[in-house]
Formats: structure tokens, C-alpha cells, sequence
């Protein structure tokens, strides 16, 4: 007797179709699995027949092997359970299967035969649907994940009684209705409206919500540099429904609860983060890290020259490319990392140094090892540096009306349909502007690009002398004070 079943491994962002077929031949009584299973799924084999005696089925009579095929393919996790549970009830001939055998079936069997879910089931059921299967079939732990899923059958059942019933044809699965679905993101920006009496903030906020520019914000502690973060996050466009797709298929694969308010992720690790911990894992079908969890949004960064610099290094490639890949020997899965940057530091250890130097404790080699941690990786990459004064202008009332995200929204689109020209002339200005600053090309390039989230802003198809002037301040004039507060005179 042989059967086959259907399921999925997990590869990042994608699932691997997987076969498993179950066999039953004369010999000493057992279960032997082939087609390289991690250990999780080598367990499977006392997790299913300590759930087959719990629901009143014998144990087979033969000798079953298990295949999980492509053997060539590693396959983890525990998700496999139920599609040899119901193999080895069918050539065991204690079932007769009428439905199922073209859905991916998938979960983990407790040992009473209940169903727990399994990590990814989104990215899982999106596999199942691209490689043709006619529906997926999980744990009710895992039906708010398949609210999201389209364009597949899709049924949730608690226990393996109930997947047996379902199987020989005697009820149905659906998928109860669990997400709060909120279909219209807030449009209101409180964080963004108390930030009162600091217009030049609030502009540069603007600014970089519209060209999605890196962002590292420089002053004392307490100074709102957290707030400034997530005000920049509440006036970026909402996620298109593609976008927010990516978005909750990365949660799922972490775990963590889907939520569907179109808001855009906002990651704010503590610098004790370990490089793992930024890029993820590639182990058992792979875990996403801080980075793919800021993909589409924001990922702050407090206090970045306390993190370790591994991790301050491993941003290069993602801020460069907006993916990366992890791989070791044989496996390897491609991350994406499309995200904003948002750093804050201190000005010096103290923190107190841009009041003047008679009010900073720190001694100048002190300050020279703080702000050199931060060169290279990260600062090379950095668009705009804000310096953000001391100030109480964090209010709890609220402006009203204010029309900041239809302007950014509006300038965003401008900015992809018809990016503003540099005309010639003005180009022969910027270079004398830059000329003699050693400015690297990346800066060059970041000058136009901070212009052209400007002019976009104002609604302009040409760059003028006016907007260049104000990239350029934004772009240089931090980035000059930083080096001369780090070099040797201090
Ligand atoms: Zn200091």
C-alpha cells in the first residue's frame, strides 16, 4: 500500500512543495523516515503514534517507511505530522479518503491529537496557492495567518478526529473570522502635530518621508530624538495591499501577532542586538531578523554607537541593496531589507556637548572613540543629520487639520512619476558647491536626491538654486561639525 500527501517547508520567504508519501510493506512493525528530516520532523514519528493510539487507531501491523520528498532538500519543523499521521491511516487501511490529497495539509500533533500551529503559515499557504494546490489545511492557532490568503480553498480543524472526518468527506473546514480588521489606517498624526515651534524639524521630518531618506538625529538625551522617529514613521504613505502582503508574511514567519492597519513597521532593537539578531537565522526554514522585520518601514536605531560593530557593519549590504542574503553550506535564503534608517546618538558621551564645550564632562579622546564608532558603516550612508536642540516643545494638545500626509503622499508620487531635472547650470554650481569638500560621489548623489524630495514637495519639475542650498545644509552641515567635533583640536 503506498499514499501520498502534500505540505510545504519553509525557505525564508518561500515554501519548498513537499511530498510525503507513506508506505507500508511486510516486516518487523516500525516507521522509518528517509528524504533528510531535521530533527524536529524525525520526532514526528512518537508524535503521531502517540496520536493515532489516543484516537482509537491501532498501530500499523507492517513495517512503514515515510519518504519526504525532494530528498535532496533538508526539510525542518514539526508541520509534516498530519500528512503522515492520515499516510499511515490510509495504507493501514483505517480510513477511506475522499478529499484532501491535493490540499497541503500541515500542523503538529500533540500527543491527545490536538493540532498546534505551525510558524509561517502565510508564507506557507502562498506557496501551497503558487504551486497549484487546490487548498491548504492548518490548525485553528494558525487561521489568522489564512484570513490574508487569497485565491486558495483554505479550512482550519482543530484535532486529527476532525481532519479524518473532513478527509473521508463527512464535514467541511472554514476558517472563522479572528482578524479585527481595521481597513483604513489612522490618518491622524498626533506625534507629528506635537512637535511644536520647530518648524525646521517638522520640514526635515517631511523631507525625509517623502524621499525616504536615512535619518541620524544628533542631541542631548531626553530630547525627543525617539518622538522624532516615530513622528517620521505616522506621515509615511500607508502600505499598498502587496506591501502589506510582504509585511505580514515576514511577522508570520517570526511569530510574531499580524496586525492590519496599514501602518508601516517600526523596529526599535536595544543596542545589545547581536548581528543574528539584525539578519535573522537560516535554520529551520529561517527566522527574520531585525531588518527584514523593518522592511517597508522604519527601523530606529537609539543610541548607534552603543551597538556592536558587527552589526553596525552587516547594515552596508542591505542599506545598499534593500535585500541580503544568508547562507551557509548548502542552505541560503534572500532576505528583503528595503527599510528606513533612522539613527540617534548622543553627542558625546555625556550628551551635553552641542550646549558648548564648558558644559560637556567628556575628554576629548572620549569623544573622538564615541563619534568614530559611528564612521564608515553607518555614517556614509546616512542622507540627512539633524542636530535636535533641547526643547520642550513636545505638547500633548494636538494641531489640528494638519494636511502633512496628503503633501508627502503627493510629493511621493510626483517624485516616482516624473523625478525633477537638475538643469546643466545649476549641475556646474553643485559641483563648485562640493569641490574641495573631498565630497565622495554617494554624497553628490545624496545632495540631488535630498533636492529632489524637496522640489517634489513644492510641486516643481526643475531644481532650483534655493533647494539645493537647503539638501546641501542638510546633507553637509552636520556631517562638517561631526568631523571637526572628532578631530584632534577639540
Ligand atoms: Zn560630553
Amino acid at each position: 500500500m503506498h499514499a501520498v500527501w502534500k505540505g510545504g517547508s519553509l525557505r525564508g520567504l518561500d515554501a519548498l512543495p513537499v511530498t510525503v508519501e507513506v508506505q507500508m510493506s511486510r516486516g518487523l512493525p516500525g516507521i522509518g523516515m528517509v528524504g533528510l528530516a531535521g530533527a524536529a520532523t524525525r520526532e514526528s514519528r512518537d508524535r503521531v503514534l502517540g496520536a493515532l493510539r489516543e484516537c482509537g487507531f491501532s498501530t500499523p501491523a507492517g513495517r512503514v517507511t515515510v519518504n519526504l520528498a525532494p530528498a535532496e532538500e533538508p526539510k525542518e519543523g514539526a508541520a509534516f505530522d498530519l500528512a503522515i499521521a492520515l499516510g499511515i491511516l490510509e495504507v493501514s487501511q483505517q480510513i477511506n479518503v475522499k478529499r484532501g490529497r491535493n490540499w497541503w495539509v500541515l500542523g503538529e500533533l500533540a500527543l491527545d491529537g490536538r493540532l498546534l500551529p505551525v510558524r509561517g503559515a502565510l508564507v506557507l499557504g502562498r506557496a501551497a496557492r503558487k504551486a497549484g494546490a487546490e487548498g491548504v489545511l492548518f490548525p485553528p492557532g494558525n487561521a489568522m495567518e489564512l484570513e490574508q490568503l487569497d485565491g486558495i480553498h483554505k479550512g482550519v480543524l482543530p484535532n486529527l478526529s476532525r481532519v479524518i472526518e473532513w478527509s473521508e468527506g463527512k464535514i467541511q473546514a472554514g476558517v472563522p473570522s479572528q482578524l479585527k480588521r481595521r481597513k483604513s489606517p489612522a490618518r491622524e498624526t498626533p506625534m507629528m502635530n506635537a512637535i511644536e515651534g520647530q518648524d525646521r524639524l517638522r520640514r526635515a521630518l517631511e523631507i525625509a518621508a517623502v524621499g525616504g531618506h536615512h535619518l541620524l538625529l544628533v542631541g542631548a538625551p531626553g530630547g525627543g530624538k525617539t518622538h522624532l522617529a516615530r513622528a517620521l514613521r505616522e506621515i509615511l504613505p500607508p502600505l499598498s495591499a502587496e506591501e502589506e502582503s510582504e509585511v505580514l508574511a515576514l511577522r508570520s514567519l517570526a511569530g510574531l501577532p499580524l496586525r492590519q492597519d496599514g501602518l508601516r513597521p517600526f523596529r526599535a532593537p536595544h543596542h545589545s542586538l547581536s548581528v543574528p539578531g539584525l539578519l535573522g537565522t537560516l535554520g529551520r526554514g529561517g527566522r527574520p531578523g531585525e531588518l527584514a522585520l523593518s522592511h517597508r518601514g522604519l527601523l530606529f536605531l537609539d543610541e548607534v554607537p552603543e551597538f556592536n560593530r558587527g552589526v553596525l557593519e552587516s547594515l552596508r549590504q542591505p542599506l545598499e541593496e534593500g535585500a541580503y542574503t544568508l547562507s551557509r553550506g548548502a542552505g541560503r535564503i534572500r532576505w528583503p531589507a528595503r527599510f528606513q534608517l533612522v539613527a540617534a546618538m548622543n553627542p558625546c558621551p555625556c550628551g551635553q556637548l552641542l550646549r558648548g564645550r564648558e558644559h560637556c564632562r567628556c575628554a576629548p579622546p572620549q569623544i573622538r572613540r564615541y563619534l568614530g564608532r559611528l564612521s564608515g558603516p553607518v555614517l556614509d550612508r546616512i542622507d540627512m543629520i539633524l542636530e535636535v536642540p533641547a526643547w520642550d516643545g513636545i505638547q500633548g494638545e494636538t494641531r489640528p487639520g494638519s494636511p502633512v500626509l496628503e503633501r508627502v503622499s503627493a510629493a511621493q508620487q510626483r517624485l516616482n512619476r516624473e523625478p525633477p531635472v537638475l538643469n546643466s547650470q545649476l549641475a556646474a554650481w553643485l559641483d563648485g558647491q562640493l569641490s574641495g569638500s573631498g565630497a565622495s560621489y554617494r554624497l553628490r548623489a545624496k545632495v540631488r536626491a535630498l533636492a529632489a524630495s524637496l522640489a517634489a514637495l513644492e510641486d516643481r519639475s526643475e531644481l532650483s538654486r534655493g533647494q539645493l542650498l537647503e539638501a546641501l545644509e542638510l546633507a553637509l552641515h552636520f556631517r562638517k561639525r561631526f568631523t571637526s567635533m572628532s578631530a584632534d583640536r577639540l
